[in-house]
């Protein structure tokens, strides 16, 4: 068995399995855990400091969970835009394929938590032909991101016939895996896998990193292996209440992510998914965190702040709006709040 698999094997799936010091503020969290799955593997276990800390929000189940009034199982009805089981099909050009239901640790804020990780998620060799068929069938599909669950917890195999099967599709021009491996597993990066990997080109990976802590010695090996083999890497980050909400914290996590050689693709405004309610945070705290972002650090370290419309209307940019008025002459603020024009022309 390899390393990681052994380590995933070793998780602890039930909050009375914490260290004591880790446990949970009350005792309904094992309600919780047995309605939204728990896996904390002993390498992310590792890395929480402290009870309450940005990392152990974001894997220890919470008795909030039980209690959101606000939010919807499916908040971006996905299954309504489900042409087959487990395929989104939202975009003109381009689809979401889930190809697993497993994940190295499952994040208590995750936008799919109302199937992730539990039996109603159903992948088989039908669910997957049929997407593979749908995708051979609609030749205007230009993008297949595969995601879950977490791909990269498909055996070496498995990956390397569903990414050859994918390819084998002529009208397919790029591959994208969506992963948090990177954070969450990084073992689970081998030298084997990316050798795998490598012959699927264009192939991106966008993995997810949403605090500092997270960037490891081991997460960076794991980024410099697959950047190595030519894989251009981003980052999904969401915002979230207690782990990443502030300004100093985002850009000090951005800038490292570049380190790690890793563009910060997206910041995300939490979906409305029912049990992750006590992770959001408003539109104006992100909006002012952007604004702290742009024109103060590197335009690479900058990513689009969006927000997943509900009720599938796709993905929605919140830059903030540097522009006072358009016309002839355009009004404008810099990223130092300073008044600036520029002639428009026209
Ligand atoms: C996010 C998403 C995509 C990809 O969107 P991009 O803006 O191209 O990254 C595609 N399909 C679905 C269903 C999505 O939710
Ligand atoms: S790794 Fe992604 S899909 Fe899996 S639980 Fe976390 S957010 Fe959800």
């Amino acid at each position: 068995m390899a390393r990681w698999q052994n380590i995933l094997k070793q998780a602890i799936t039930a909050p009375k399995d914490l260290p004591v010091g880790l446990q949970p503020f009350m005792p309904e969290s094992g309600a919780v855990a047995d309605q939204y799955p728990m896996r904390i593997n002993t390498y992310y276990l590792n890395l929480i400091k402290e009870k309450g800390d940005p990392l152990w929000l974001q894997a220890v189940p919470q008795p909030q969970e039980l209690h959101d009034q606000v939010c919807v199982a499916d908040p971006l009805d996905e299954e309504n835009l489900s042409p087959v089981a487990n395929l989104v099909h939202k975009y003109p050009d381009r689809v979401l394929f889930l190809v697993t239901s497993q994940c190295a640790m499952y994040c208590r804020f995750c936008t799919r938590k109302r199937k992730v990780g539990t039996a109603s998620m159903v992948i088989s060799d039908d669910t997957i032909h049929a997407g593979l068929n749908y995708i051979r069938t609609h030749p205007e599909i230009k993008d297949v991101l595969i995601s879950g669950g977490d791909p990269l917890l498909l055996s070496d195999d498995r990956l390397d016939w569903l990414l050859s099967s994918i390819r084998a599709i002529p009208s397919v021009e790029i591959i994208r895996i969506g992963s948090r491996v990177p954070c969450t597993l990084p073992m689970r990066i081998t030298a084997k896998l990316c050798r795998i990997l490598k012959k699927y080109h264009p192939l991106y990976i966008n993995t997810h990193f949403n605090h500092p802590d997270e960037i490891t010695a081991e997460a960076s090996l794991a980024c410099k292996r697959l950047a190595d083999v030519g894989i251009p890497l981003g980052c999904q980050t969401v915002l979230l209440k207690g782990v990443n909400d502030d300004a100093t914290i985002m850009a000090t996590l951005m800038r490292k992510l570049l380190t790690i050689r890793v563009k910060p693709y997206y910041l995300f405004q939490g979906d409305l998914t029912r049990g992750t309610n006590h992770f959001r945070t408003t539109i104006e705290t992100g909006q002012k965190i952007m604004q702290q972002l742009i024109g103060h650090t590197s335009g690479m370290a900058v990513p689009t702040y969006a927000v997943d419309g509900p009720d599938g209307a796709g993905k929605i940019p919140l830059t903030p709006n540097y522009i006072e008025s358009l016309g002839k002459q355009l009004c404008f603020t810099n990223y130092q709040g300073k008044t600036c024009f520029y002639d428009n022309g026209g």
